[in-house]
């Protein structure tokens, strides 16, 4: 199969849809792969490393979206690059269409069968395609908490793992999925003294059971969370409803009596976010004061560190690939209904039930 893959051209996008190592596997399968120029500098990978892997570099993406059978990336197809998909072609991506009937409308008027990595599932109901991002979020979390708690962010002028004689900060995580199990790790890593809530019980046990005393586990009542929320120097919003908007667990008239300088930093805010006064911030400009506590929202913070995001995203999507590229997605979804979950669009058709019924077209 031809395999292709177009510079990323959202704003601040820097990762790619294939490292060098996964090209090197795709040729290694016996297929052909062209890639814009220049496509991976974001990530540190030069034309040379991947012209090493077997790939063909090709100067224009309207060339890559002419030939490729099969499109590679990481983004959703922006608006002048889903008028050049077709339709027998693949196109194996994040799409997030819930919320965006334009590029619904776009991939149902180009014809092309959509594949999308947030929809893919495992045999324990995981969503194995996204997790690679909540662990990078996840482990951000501390690291940019760390640095909005410095005094010239606006932050209480605490270092988080404090000093001998000096008590280090108190990290409230509330949400013990995989962004608040690894925000959690590196908390405690870097010396936080570190508590995680979540309303799932077995949840607390495993998390009790992995990480022993270093990081402490509550059930979530109203009462705890509440009481733990006004004694952190730091809180990391790390829950999620599949499928629904966050629940907003920290209300505007509860910072006041937060402390002075502290920090939040909602990783929930991509589903609206867990603080009743987050908003979606970027990379450019990530924190901003409301009643003297620092928010941080930023909605795709593992664009930070494309780097790392790109490579993690590989280990988990290379399978998937090389299943759809060996087999044709027809019979590698035939094959594996975890990869047929991820199937959204076909032939002008929205294929995925829940997509479907969110821009009401009939599934
Ligand atoms: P997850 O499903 O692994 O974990 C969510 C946890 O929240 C579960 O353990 C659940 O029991 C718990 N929970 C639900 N309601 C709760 C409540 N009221 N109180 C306490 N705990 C509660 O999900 P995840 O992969 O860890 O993702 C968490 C959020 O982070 C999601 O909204 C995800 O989209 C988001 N995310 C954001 C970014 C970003 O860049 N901002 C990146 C990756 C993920």
């Amino acid at each position: 199969m031809l395999i292709g893959i177009p510079k990323e051209i959202k704003n601040h996008e820097y990762r790619v849809g294939m490292t060098p190592s996964s090209v090197r596997e795709a040729t290694a399968h016996g297929h052909d792969v062209i890639i814009e120029t220049n496509a991976g500098a974001g990530i540190g990978c030069s034309n040379d490393d991947y012209i090493a892997a077997g790939a063909k570099i090709i100067d224009t993406a309207a060339e890559i979206f002419a030939k490729a059978e099969m499109i590679v990336k990481v983004k959703e197809p922006q608006k002048v690059e889903y008028e050049q998909l077709r339709e027998g072609q693949l196109l194996f991506t994040y799409l997030h269409l819930a919320p965006d009937p334009d590029q619904t409308t776009g991939l149902i008027t180009s014809g092309v069968t959509a594949i999308a990595y947030e929809t893919v599932t495992d045999k324990n109901g995981g969503l194995p395609l996204l997790a690679p991002m909540s662990e990078v979020a996840g482990r951000m979390a501390p690291q940019v908490g760390a640095a909005a708690l410095q005094k010239a962010n606006g932050g209480r002028g605490m270092l988080l793992g404090g000093v001998p004689g000096v008590a280090p900060a108190k990290v409230v995580v509330i949400g013990g999925g995989v962004v608040g199990t690894n925000a959690a790790r590196i908390a405690a890593g870097m010396g936080a003294d570190v508590i995680i809530l979540d309303k799932n019980v077995k949840r607390l046990t495993w998390i009790d059971d992995a990480f022993g005393p270093r990081v402490k586990t509550q059930y979530a009542t109203i009462d705890d969370t509440e009481a733990l929320v006004y004694d952190a120097d730091m809180v990391v919003g790390a829950v999620l409803i599949p499928g629904a908007a966050a629940p907003k667990l920290i209300h505007k008239n509860q910072l006041s009596r937060m402390k002075p300088g502290s920090v939040l930093v909602d990783v929930a805010i991509d589903q609206g976010g867990c603080f009743e006064t987050s908003k979606a911030t970027t990379h450019a400009d990530p924190t901003y004061i409301v009643d003297d506590v620092v928010h941080y929202c930023v909605a795709n913070m593992p664009g930070a560190v494309a780097r790392t995001s790109t490579f993690a995203l590989n280990n988990a999507t290379l399978p998937f690939t090389l299943a759809l590229a060996d087999k044709g997605w027809k019979k590698a979804c035939q094959d594996d209904p975890h990869l047929a979950a991820g199937l959204n669009i076909h032939k002008g058709r929205v294929t995925y039930e829940a997509v479907a019924s969110a821009l009401g077209y009939d599934h």
